[in-house]
């Protein structure tokens, strides 16, 4: 078996889905799963709709009604006939988030959230399935609730291996080319769950890890892993190979292009992943695998904008040591901050997070009634992986250095 994904960005109009249709024609499609995101933007347009239904329950209906129009038109584009199973099928399943929405009572926002949001894997796939077979390629559609057994943890769920793993070995049989979506699995009540934004590449993951696939390839709109982001650094390089560790690294310190859960079930099992172009399907592109840490040897960047610094100390001039510690992360915890970084010397405590969830005033509040707080807001944070003597000269001209901090292999610079 091997696993594909396509992402959001591979199937975002009908050219992307025709697109998909040349990829699996030129790689081969038997004894493969492919897991799909939603299209585009769907997603977002999803979560929009999620926040005006708690906002003003109305006014989701027209957000919901433009998110079937942008389907119904990709339909429309990759279907001559008219009223095909497949338009019945994506005006059911928007009918049915309809429904959910009309008649949900839950004032549980992370719960509707994913009974919701994962309409958008639903959709794509039906569409992408039924046009594999539309032109030929016989196609099984998938349902991921039915493979991925997760906690009830909405928004962020948590895998439950042991369910997932016999879930998957009886739910994917035959050597039929698999169509099912990303992001997607249920709890033990089978109530939809997702496991987090961007979740998909996990998803192929997890299929490949219970599957015990050959390898794994995630089609991407870049040649493979680059050594920063081309959409913020200009002469970016494709590192052809990367370890697993050295992957794992590089996502967790940000780099977008791959999911950070992804890597270590593969690793687990030691199944390469392999990250290509959508648009050249031939050409080889990063593979992560065991042996050596990076081809080529070069310095990596990453950059994390719009993150939060926080520089505490003691009102007493006493130390910050293990108690103070350990009251500020109970705080960063219970504010859902994720920690970039963390710098503390003998009277004071620096740390650069992320407020994803908009709880920085009542964090600033807390944290006030004990430490003095210096607040810098909307800072970035650069990493850069085996750099060099002048690899940061660039990004300190550009901007103003604000913290440092450095080891054997990685530097970061907080910058205003
Ligand atoms: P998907 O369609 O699978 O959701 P994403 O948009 O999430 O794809 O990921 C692909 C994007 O990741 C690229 O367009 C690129 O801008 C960005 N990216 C960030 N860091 C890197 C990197 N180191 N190498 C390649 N692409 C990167
Ligand atoms: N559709 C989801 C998202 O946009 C999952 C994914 O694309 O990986 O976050
Ligand atoms: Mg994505």
């Amino acid at each position: 078996m091997r696993v594909f994904k396509f992402g959001g960005a591979s199937v975002k109009d009908a050219e992307g889905v025709k697109n998909v249709v040349t990829v699996l024609s030129e790689t081969g499609h038997e004894n493969t799963v492919v897991v799909i995101s939603a299209m585009g933007k769907t997603t977002n347009a999803l979560e929009e709709v999620v926040n005006a239904y708690f906002k003003q329950p109305e006014s989701f209906k027209s957000i919901l009604a433009d998110a079937e129009t942008f389907h119904q038109a990709i339909i429309e584009e990759l279907f001559e006939a008219p009223n095909t199973p497949v338009h019945k099928r994506v005006k059911e399943l928007f009918g049915q988030c309809h429904t959910f929405l009309v008649n949900n009572r839950s004032p549980h926002e992370a719960f509707v959230y994913d009974q919701v949001v994962s309409f958008g894997e639903l959709i794509s796939t039906s569409i992408v399935c039924a046009y594999l077979n539309h032109v030929g390629i016989a196609a099984e559609w998938i349902d991921a609730r039915a493979c991925i057994k997760t906690d009830n943890f909405y928004r962020s769920a948590h895998l439950d291996w042991e369910r997932t793993q016999s879930a998957i070995q009886s739910q994917v049989q035959g050597n039929k080319l698999k169509i099912t979506q990303g992001f997607i699995g249920s709890d033990d009540n089978n109530f939809t769950t997702t496991l987090g934004r961007e979740g998909s590449d996990y998803s192929a993951a997890i299929f490949a890890y219970c599957l015990g696939a050959t390898d794994v390839t995630i089609w991407k709109d870049v040649p493979g892993v680059l050594n920063a982001d081309p959409r913020v650094f200009d002469k970016t390089q494709l590192l052809h190979h990367i370890s697993y560790q050295e992957a794992i690294e590089l996502a967790f310190y940000g780099a977008s292009v791959i999911h950070p859960k992804t890597l270590q079930p593969l690793q687990r099992k030691e199944i390469p992943l392999f990250v290509k172009s959508f648009l050249n399907p031939t050409e080889s592109g990063t593979q992560v695998g065991k042996g050596v840490r990076m081809r080529p040897e070069i310095p990596c960047y990453i950059v994390k904008k719009g993150l939060s610094l926080l520089r505490l100390s003691t009102r007493d001039f006493s130390f910050v040591v293990e108690d103070n510690i350990s009251d500020i992360f109970k705080l960063l915890h219970e504010h859902k901050m994720s920690v970039d970084l963390i710098q503390n010397s003998a009277i004071s405590f620096s740390v650069c997070v992320n407020d994803k969830y908009q709880n920085m005033e009542t964090l600033l509040h807390n944290l006030r009634a004990r430490f003095d707080v210096q607040y810098t807001p909307d800072v970035m944070l650069y990493t850069i992986r085996h750099f060099e003597e002048n690899s940061a000269t660039a990004i300190l001209k550009a901007h103003e250095l604000v913290l440092e901090q450095r080891t054997l292999t990685t530097l970061q610079l907080v910058m205003k």
